[in-house]
Order: C-alpha cells, then structure tokens, then sequence
C-alpha cells in the first residue's frame, strides 16, 4: 500500500473540515484532506450555498409577480429550470474552486477517496487509483452528514433529499414536502414561489420545530399567503405511485387522507456519517444519534483523535463546525487557552421572511432563573423596511432585568440573516440593551429596528406608540 507521511489528515473537507485544514496549514502544519466527493461539502455543494441561491430566484419571482403595486407591470414571469440550475451551479464552483485555489496555496494536500481510520495515527484510503495510507500525529474527523429518511421512503426518481430537490430537472407541478423542519420550509417555499403547489406534512403542531412559535407563525401565515397548504400534527404514512401521479396517505388525529402530487421531497432530518469510518479502530463508538463525543477543545476521548461539524453534534450548521475547526487546529497547534468557548450559535432559517436566532428566548431566560425585560420592535414602523417592501416582522429583544445585560435576540423579517450579527456579537461581548440603544445606528437601515427593540427594553422606542 502508498503511504503518505503528514502532521494530520482531515476526514472530510466541508466548511468544519476545509476551514481546520488551511487554519492549520496557516499555524505550518502539513495537512492531508481526505473527501471522496467535492471539496466545500454539503454545504458548499447541496446545502446552504445552493438553497439560496435557489431562494432568491423564487423571491424574485414572487417580487416580479407583486411589483405591479409600485406601478411596475412585468406579467407572469417565465422560469428556465435548466438555466437557473446552471446559474446556481456557477456559484457552487466558483465557490468550491475557491477552496481549491486556497488549498494548493498553502500546500494542502487533497487525496480524493474514501477514508477509514486503521489506528489513532493511520487512516486507510481507497482511491480511483488504489489504497493508500495516510499517517499522521493527529486525526481529525469532519465527515459531516446526510439525509435520513424512512424505511419505505427511500430517495430515487419519486422521492426526493434536499440534494435532488437543488437540481430538479422539471418543476413539480405539485409538491408534498414531508417535514417541515427549516430544509422543508426553505425549498418548500422555492418551489411555490417557482410556480409548485405545495404542501408540507409536518408531525409536530407547528412547523420549524426547536424555533420560538412566537417566529414561525409569521412564517406559517406567508406561507399560506403563497399557496403552500400546511398540514401540522400530520403522518406521512404511506406512498405509492398512480396513474401519472403519485398518492400520499397522511394521518391526523387517526384520520387518513390522501393526496395526489407529481412529487415528494422527504426532509425529515440529518444524521451524522460516523457510521463507516473505523472509529473501533481507535476505541470510539459513536452516542445513539451517530455523534461523536469531544471536549471542549473537540478532542475525543482518545488522545489525538479530534472530531467537528455534524459529526460532533448539534447544531448541525455550517459557521459551527467551521468554529469548531478553528478550535480543534489552534489546540493541535497547542496554541495557549485553545477552546470552542462560543457563549452562543446564531441560527438562521432563509424562509420568507426569514427567521434569526440567538441566546435565550423570553421562556428559556426566565426557566433559567432570570428575570427579564422585554423589548420588541415591529419592522412595519421602520422607513427602510417599507421601502423594501418588506415591512413584516419584528425584533425581540430579551435583557436580563438587573444589569439589563442581553441573553437573547429572536427575530422575523427582511434581512435577520444578516442583521443577527450585531446581536450576537452584542451577547459575546456582554453588552447591555442600553449599550445597542445608544450606538447611533444609520438611518435609514434595518438595524434600526434591534436598536429600537433596545429601546423598548426601557419602554423608550421612540417610534412606538405603545
Ligand atoms: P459536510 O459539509 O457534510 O462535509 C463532510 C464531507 O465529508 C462531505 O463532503 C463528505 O463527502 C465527506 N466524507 C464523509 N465521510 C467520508 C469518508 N469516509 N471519506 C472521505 N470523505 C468523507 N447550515 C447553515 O449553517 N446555514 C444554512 O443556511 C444551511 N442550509 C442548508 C441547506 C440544506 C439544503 C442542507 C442540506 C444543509 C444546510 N445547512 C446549513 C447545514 C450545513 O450544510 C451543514 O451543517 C454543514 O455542511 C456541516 O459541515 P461539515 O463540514 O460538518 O460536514
């Protein structure tokens, strides 16, 4: 068998992987990258990047649709699914060349192929051109995850993953989304924005469940404005295929009803892939979800074996495994105080409008014993938001009552995605609600409206009439 002598080889190059990989080549160590498909991963190749792009091509299809209330006439738009495919894929590539191009300037190697870990310094790996073993000091595991789905529910032609609903070859004329976690609700949304009639099936009472309901009935109620049926408290129990169609039966409450669709796009979950990977080999067994269990630096039990991303645990989202990437490589450099220390994780949810998170909620400060106050600001008194046309939503704004310090931000509305920055840089850094309220925000913007929920905190928005 070759065999190739490094400092460490990573197990995986998507955003926990590539981003240890050149954060260790930076601090001078020699990297192997082992990734049997594309480099940038799930969320590079089929997840975060791809979805949106997809989404704002349905968002702007729906503004054209709408546009005639700004005295602009532009009919019903025309959609070229192929095109729009191939547009979304120039973004993938450029992106993941990108990675590339960074992994070769810093002299990473990526041996492309599938890896088993043969001992705590040796991972085994079988390439179009045969085995070759990879040695190393330090073994990181950043294998990530994929779509799960039922038994009886495998993915093919009718059943779609995530993965194939990125790159449909024909619009569904109808659409049955099983599961209406933030996947489901992100291309659920594409596709009926794209011209799809929708329906999600969702177990849970209401949909994006872990989400603050308080957010996502804003969603639900969109949704519903853009023809996509909701269907809470409800089982996808079976599928089969009729004449040209096909037919889903869904339980609620015990009653069964059936529904046709063209279509099915199972978004139901991720697991991790620890499955494969020979951690016996090195005495590690992953817990009963598939995770495998680290310290606070993500090392694992056995010395020298690290493991990040989806495949060390919730929240499996891209910016977390790429931090915990960071804290892995400064800890194998053994660079003093390495740690993935994060006092908070963002979550974000591209939905129209879209959702951001970060902290506690108003119920989980007060179960923890806080006693809070409340500051909340809608968008629709906010000039910026109105002429975006997208004057929906609000801020929310949870301090601590004694030393008015942040615990959390909960938001809905035009561009959270990117406004959760500032309130979770504001928690990191330990800022108070007086501090945002204070800090001159410009105008006209959306900012303005955390700054304004600060305010509240102190009963004093001054463009609240409450
Ligand atoms: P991955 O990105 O899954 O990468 C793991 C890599 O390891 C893969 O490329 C795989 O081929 C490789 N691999 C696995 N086993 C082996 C092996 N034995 N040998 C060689 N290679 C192997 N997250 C967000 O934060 N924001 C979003 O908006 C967002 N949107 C999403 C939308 C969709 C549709 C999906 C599916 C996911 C989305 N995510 C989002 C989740 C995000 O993609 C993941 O959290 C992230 O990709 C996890 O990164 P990772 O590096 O841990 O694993």
């Amino acid at each position: 068998m070759a065999e190739i002598k490094t400092d460490v080889v990573v197990i995986g190059a998507g955003p926990a992987g590539y981003v240890c990989a050149i954060r260790l080549a930076q601090y001078g160590k020699k990297v192997v990258v082992v990734e049997e498909a594309e480099l940038g991963g799930t969320c590079l190749n089929v997840g975060c990047i791809p979805s949106k792009a997809l989404i704002l091509a349905g968002q702007f299809m729906e503004d054209a649709r709408s546009a005639s209330e700004m005295g602009i006439t532009v009919g019903e738009p025309k959609l070229d699914l192929a095109q729009l495919v191939d547009w979304k894929q120039g973004i993938v590539k450029r992106l993941t060349g990108g990675v590339e191009m960074l992994f070769k300037k810093r002299s990473i190697e990526w041996l492309k192929g599938t890896a088993r870990i043969a001992s705590p310094n040796a991972v085994d790996v079988k390439t179009a051109e045969g085995a070759v073993r990879v040695t190393a000091l330090d073994v990181v595991v950043a294998s990530g995850s994929e779509p799960s789905t039922f038994p009886g529910w495998e993915f093919g032609e009718h059943i779609w993953s995530s993965t194939e609903a990125l790159a449909p070859k024909k619009l569904p004329a109808r659409l049955v989304v099983v599961g209406g976690g933030y996947i489901g609700m992100e291309l659920g949304m594409f596709y009926a924005h794209a011209g799809s009639k929708v329906t999600i099936v969702e177990a849970t009472p209401g949909i994006l469940p872990g989400t603050d309901p308080e957010l996502s009935k804003v969603v639900a109620r969109k949704a519903k404005k853009a023809g996509i049926e909701i269907l809470t408290g409800s089982f996808a129990r079976e599928w089969k295929k009729k004449g040209k169609g096909l037919e889903i039966t869904v339980e609620n409450g015990g009653e069964m009803r059936a529904m046709a669709s063209d279509q099915i796009l199972m978004t139901v979950g991720r697991k991790p892939r620890t499955q494969d990977l020979g951690l016996d080999a090195v005495g590690l067994t992953p817990d009963k979800q598939g995770f495998i269990a680290t310290d606070h630096q993500r090392q694992t039990r056995t010395r020298h074996v690290w493991a990040i991303g989806d495949a060390a645990g919730q929240p499996m989202l891209a910016h977390k495994g790429s931090a915990e990437g960071l804290a892995a490589a400064a800890a194998i450099a053994g660079k003093p105080g390495a740690a993935f220390d994060a006092k908070v994780v963002p979550a974000v949810i591209f939905t129209d409008p879209e959702i951001a998170y970060v902290g506690l909620t108003e119920a989980e400060a007060k179960e923890k014993g806080h006693e809070v106050r409340i500051g909340k600001f809608s968008f629709g008194a906010n000039g910026r938001a109105l002429s975006l046309r997208r004057a929906e939503g609000f801020v929310k704004v949870v301090a601590d009552a004694q030393d008015d310090v942040i615990l959390g931000v909960q938001m809905v509305g035009p561009e959270v995605t990117e406004l959760i920055a500032e309130a979770a840089v504001a928690i990191e850094a330990g800022l108070t609600a007086e501090d945002l309220a204070l800090t001159v925000h410009a105008h006209p913007t959306l900012p303005e409206v955390l700054m304004e929920a600060c305010e509240d905190v102190h009963g004093l928005a001054v463009h609240s009439a409450k």
